[in-house]
C-alpha cells in the first residue's frame, strides 16, 4: 500500500461519519494519547515497570499503527499530500544530517 493510498483510506473511513475529521487541537491530544500508549508498552517491555500478570499482553507494532493513523488523519485534515512531506523530510535530513553519523561506505565517505 502507498502512503497516497493510506490517505485514501483513512479519508474513506473518516468521511462515512458525520462528526468527520478532528480539530488540529483535537488530533495534537489524539496524538499525545496514542504517543502514551506506545510509551506505556516500551515500558512494559524495556523499561521498568512490567505489567501485572492479569494485565493483557499490548502490542508495539498496533500503538504504532495508531500512531500512524493519528499522523495519516492530521495530513489529510491539513490537505497535505503525505508524499510530499516524506520528500521534504527525508531531503531535510539527508542534507543537515549527512556527516552527522558514522557511514557504513568503508571509504568514509557520506551515506549513499
Ligand atoms: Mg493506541
Amino acid at each position: 500500500m502507498t502512503v497516497s493510498e493510506m490517505q485514501q483510506q483513512v479519508d474513506g473511513w473518516i468521511s462515512r461519519f458525520e462528526e468527520g475529521y478532528f480539530s488540529p487541537q483535537t488530533m495534537i491530544l489524539r496524538l499525545a494519547e496514542e504517543l502514551g500508549e506506545l510509551a506505556r508498552e516500551v515500558n512494559h517491555r524495556f523499561g521498568e515497570k512490567p505489567k501485572k500478570p492479569e494485565e493483557p499482553e499490548g502490542s508495539l507494532a498496533m500503538e504504532l499503527g495508531d500512531l500512524l493513523f493519528v499522523v495519516v488523519s492530521f495530513a489529510n485534515a491539513l490537505e497535505l499530500d503525505l508524499n510530499q512531506v516524506f520528500a521534504s523530510v527525508m531531503a531535510k535530513y539527508e542534507d543537515r544530517d549527512a556527516l552527522r553519523w558514522t557511514p557504513k561506505n568503508p571509504s568514509g565517505g557520506p551515506p549513499l
